[in-house]
């Protein structure tokens, strides 16, 4: 049977310990005892941990071995911050198909009161990942900024593959823009990140904005989708791809 899995709050390369709402579910839920065997998820591996102690609120692993684990996907979301209760959702199943990081957008049609507000959720959104991580069995948390503006979102500098969904777009698909970033990057996986709009969709000045920073607008097909189905088929599109 699969083992339960937790995800560290620190480590160092033979131990490593768990505290907070993990912790006290595993003392006080599961009756946490020495010995007990966990998969115990740190610094982006997955290992084999046995209880070497409890204290206080804080519970003690010994790693004893690595377990195998896939990476994540090299893709980015850049999410724009709409309903909250669609939006966990969103990160959730983004999680869950592998996403490597979220970053919530303020777009210019982004609720107001949404947006104002969406600094103060990025605490729970790492939880909503932190969890769907563990369910997802996977060996890492995605990363999840605090909210940003989307300009300065879609400005941040490296090497990566931009890519925006637009409803409006009718020539190229996110499939066909996959497979040529894959196609161009030869060997190296190429690091990619799609913009996904807010309920209203994207201002002809953020089109603009795209435009001028080298994002290639791509269509999921004639239909108009809610946000967070363009999100999930967006990462699903691209699991099919790059694994
Ligand atoms: N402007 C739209 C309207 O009110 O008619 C709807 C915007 S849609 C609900 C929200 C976002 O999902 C869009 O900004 C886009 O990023 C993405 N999206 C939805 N359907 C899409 C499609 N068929 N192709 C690409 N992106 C899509």
């Amino acid at each position: 049977m699969a083992r339960r899995r937790w995800i560290a709050d620190t480590w160092d390369e033979a131990t490593a310990s768990i505290s907070g709402d993990q912790a006290a579910h595993l003392i006080r839920v599961l009756r946490a005892q020495a010995g007990m065997e966990f998969d115990i998820v740190a610094g982006g591996q997955v290992w084999h941990g046995v209880i070497a102690g409890i204290t206080g609120d804080a519970v003690r692993f010994n790693l004893v071995a690595e377990v195998e684990a896939d990476p994540a996907l090299p893709v980015t979301l850049l999410l724009s911050v709409f309903k909250f209760d669609r939006m966990e959702w969103a990160i959730e199943k983004a999680t869950e198909l592998g996403a490597e990081r979220i970053v919530p957008v303020i777009a210019r049609r982004s609720e107001k009161h949404l947006a104002q507000a969406a600094a103060s959720r990025a605490e729970r959104w790492r939880r909503v990942a932190m969890e769907a991580s563990k369910q997802a069995r996977r060996s890492d948390v995605p990363r999840v900024d605090d909210p940003l503006p989307l300009r300065t979102a879609i400005r941040e500098e490296g090497e990566y593959v931009r890519l925006v969904l637009a409803e409006q777009e009718r020539s190229t698909t996110l499939r066909s823009a996959l497979a040529e970033a894959l196609a161009a990057a030869g060997d190296d996986a190429p690091t990619i990140r799609i913009a996904v709009g807010p309920e209203g969709g994207w201002t002809g000045e953020e089109e603009a904005m795209f435009d001028a920073e080298s994002w290639k607008a791509v269509s999921l097909g004639p239909r108009i989708l809610r946000v967070e189905t363009a999100a999930i088929t967006a990462m699903a599109v691209a699991a099919a791809l790059l694994e």
